[in-house]
Formats: structure tokens, sequence, C-alpha cells
């Protein structure tokens, strides 16, 4: 394999990108001039260094720089959502990717905490819990568990309400209705509501390209 092939292979590795594509870049970038590939790799990099992932909602965020000169991130495992005690911890909404959260963040029309599954469930998967979070939201639901049967007064807030904000195209409708089965047990033992982006958003509509009128009204009609 030679060089151009070689990168050809990375950039197929790509959402949404296929062979020509590929090659397309490579040539993209064999035009440019040193600084810009230069630029582009210390880029890659950093975001790999900076870039963490949340222990608690599973979005990534950017560790906060704890000294700039010396160049060193926080160690923080958990994102500034979870942190931001001004946030709604009783409510926690559960979307496919980062780019939903982020949609709904601009909205400014949820407070709450978040859960960030991964993806929607492909329809035929036999073993969705391979593909997405399925693993972690049991653990989730398990610690709430727990939580309802400890009665602390500085312990965060009872959840009271888990709103699904699925795309509404087919793998969006599969994944809303795959996750409420799985949540329905610990909601009854637990007494909370889970409900469902209201349909504000048309259908096929994708979340991370709603605007955010779209999904401030959706939210109100939640069901
Ligand atoms: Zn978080």
């Amino acid at each position: 394999m030679d060089s151009i092939e070689r990168l050809t292979e990375f950039f197929r590795q790509f959402p949404g990108i296929g062979p020509r594509q590929a090659r397309r870049f490579v040539y993209f970038l064999l035009t440019r001039d040193r600084e810009y590939v230069k630029g582009l790799m210390e880029s890659v990099e950093k975001v790999r260094q900076s870039v963490s992932i949340c222990t608690s909602c599973f979005r990534f965020f950017t560790k906060e720089k704890a000294s700039i000169h010396a160049g060193v991130f926080s160690s923080s495992s958990i994102c500034q959502i979870c942190s931001d005690t001004s946030r709604d911890t009783s409510l926690r909404m559960i979307v496919a990717k980062d780019a939903d959260l982020e949609a709904v963040e601009k909205s400014h029309s949820y407070h709450g905490l978040y859960f960030v599954l991964g993806g929607n469930i492909p329809i035929l998967e036999k073993n969705p819990e391979q593909k997405v979070r399925l693993r972690e939201l049991n653990k989730l639901m398990e610690s709430v568990g727990n939580r309802a049967s400890e009665d602390k007064n500085n312990e965060p807030k009872k959840l009271k309400e888990i709103i699904l904000s699925f795309s509404t195209n087919s793998e969006g409708e599969h994944t809303t209705l795959t996750i409420k089965q799985i949540l329905e047990p610990f909601a009854e033992a637990n007494g909370f509501k889970v409900s469902i982006l209201g349909r504000g958003l048309s259908t096929g509509a994708e979340l991370e390209y709603s605007d955010g009128n779209t999904i401030s009204e959706a939210l109100k009609n939640r069901s």
C-alpha cells in the first residue's frame, strides 16, 4: 500500500465518507502548504489530549486547563454540565449523540442533565449493547434506585423524569421504543416518569438539525 492509499484508508473510516471522497481529501492535503498540514496534525493531537468523555453523561467535553502555561489539563472526569449545581438534577434527557445534545443546549429550553446513548439502535441489531451504551444506562438506573432508597438531605434531587429525545426517523423511533421498554421497570420501582419529545419535530427530522424554537416546542409537547 503506498502512502496515498494508506491515508485514503484513514479518511474512508470517517462517517459518511466513501472511497472517492476519501481520495479527494488526500489530494486536497497535498495541495496545501506545510503550515496547514502541521496545524491540522497538531489540532488532532490536541483534541485527543484535551477532550475526554464524561463518566456521568458520556458526552465529550474539553477539560479545563489547570495551568495554561504548563499546558496541563485538569483530571476531572465530570463535564461542565454535570457539575453545574444550577442544573435541575431531577430531569435527565437521553439523546443519541453529542451533536443532538448541543442542539438542545443551543435552544436554551432545557436545564436538566443528559445521557448520551452513543447512537441510535439499528433496527435488526441482535446485540445492541455492543453498539450503544445500554450497560451504562442500566448502571445509571441502578444508581437511581440506590439513591431513592437512601434519604439524605445533601443528595442530588430525586429523579422525576427521563425525556427520550431521538430523531423521528425509523431508527430513532425504534430506539425510543427499545429504551422505553428498558426504563419502564425502573420507572415503576422508583416513581419517575418517562416522556417522549413531542412531535413538533416533523417526521424524519434529525434533532441535530432542528432549530431552537422547534426543540423548545417539542419539549413543551412531550408526552
Ligand atoms: Zn456530563
